[in-house]
């Protein structure tokens, strides 16, 4: 006798089948974005580095890893600037958009801790000029 069985949608190996292979190549996207983005952040830091490895310009400042570094508006209007050029969120848009502009000044590296501290009161790092490393107590 054979047995009737309703048909399940979450049962399917149909559906299951493509939604097990789509994070796959979801993946190999997000990974090869990734390592443009890196080429591309990499290439736009060292320019506003003066061709040198990407570090913060912070005077004093010594961090150069650059998941620390960020670019930053010399006169910090970013939301003002990323709004008339129609950019999103992403960092990698506005590395983008300074590459295809042929690098305009304004832009400088900072490293995460001197851009907030730089922020959108105080026109510096507090610490520009002086040790940004921490007296060893
Ligand atoms: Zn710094
Ligand atoms: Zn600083």
């Amino acid at each position: 006798m054979t047995k009737i069985v309703k048909y399940d949608p979450s049962l399917s190996t149909l559906e299951a089948g493509p939604r097990m292979v789509r994070p796959t190549a979801k993946e190999k996207a997000a990974a090869s974005r990734k390592r443009y983005s890196q080429k591309l952040r990499h290439e736009v830091f060292k320019h506003y580095c003066g061709g040198k490895e990407p570090h913060c310009q912070c005077p004093g400042c010594k961090v150069n890893y650059t998941e620390f570094l960020q670019l930053d508006h010399l006169n910090g209007d970013g939301a003002v600037h990323k709004k008339a050029n129609k950019l999103g969120t992403g960092a990698d848009q506005l590395w983008r958009w300074v590459r295809d502009h042929g690098y305009p000044p304004g832009f400088q590296v900072l490293c995460c801790n001197c851009n907030h501290a730089k922020g959108n009161k105080l026109a510096a790092c507090p610490l520009a000029g002086k040790s940004h490393v921490p007296e060893e107590r």
